[in-house]
């Protein structure tokens, strides 16, 4: 069994000012991490040039994606249970139609090869992980859903979902399939609950 991480290579810069403000008010000075609070509700992220046509792009140098909305429209009204959205705007302030901004609500973990890099952040206390290669999900990690949101941007959707995109009609996905594991190769029986 495998599922399908659709990212992208696409990215557009956010605004220098707005970013200063996110990343001092958002993330962790020690890891990186994002607020929790941003995973409820998102603030509008402002971009410093034009997005370009591709369904999915990243508002570098966040971890926040941004996907078309006609695009998003296919994937499944799953998104929304899995996704928190939020607005977009252009290097004027006035919000991009037909895009918008996500985050998963509660990202599953990719997982990796014993060499994935794991640490306690000595700021915030959460447990930090990098996946080394290979990469792959946990069955343990799936439900029933269709749709998944891990942590460094893109969406997993399970081949049923996969099956229905006709991907040569959308520029800027990048199609990696993640093999569904049993075990770990990583060593890690189980995540802190703190992880996220
Ligand atoms: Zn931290």
């Amino acid at each position: 069994m495998e599922v399908y991480l659709l990212d992208t290579n696409s990215s557009c810069d956010t605004d220098k000012q707005w970013w200063e403000e996110f990343r001092r008010t958002s993330e962790c000075t020690g890891c990186g991490s994002l607020d929790r609070r941003l995973r409820v509700a998102l603030p509008d992220v402002r971009l410093s040039e034009d997005l370009d046509q591709s369904a999915i792009n990243f508002a570098r140098p966040t971890s926040l994606s941004i996907i078309r909305s006609d695009f998003r429209e296919l994937l499944s009204d799953e998104f929304d249970r899995c996704f928190v959205t939020g607005r977009a705007l252009n290097s004027r302030g006035v919000p991009i139609l037909g895009s918008m901004t996500f985050l998963p609500r509660k990202p599953i973990v990719v997982r990796g090869g014993p060499d994935s890099m794991r640490r306690w952040c000595d700021q915030c206390g959460r447990f930090v992980y990098f996946a080394d290669l290979p990469l792959y999900v946990l069955e343990s990690s799936l439900s029933e859903a269709s749709l998944y949101g891990p942590d460094d941007g893109g969406v997993i959707v399970i081949e049923r979902v996969f099956r229905t995109l006709d991907l040569t009609m959308w520029t800027g996905i990048n199609v990696v399939k993640l093999p569904v594991r049993r075990e770990p190769l990583d060593g890690i029986a189980e995540f802190p609950s703190n992880f996220y």
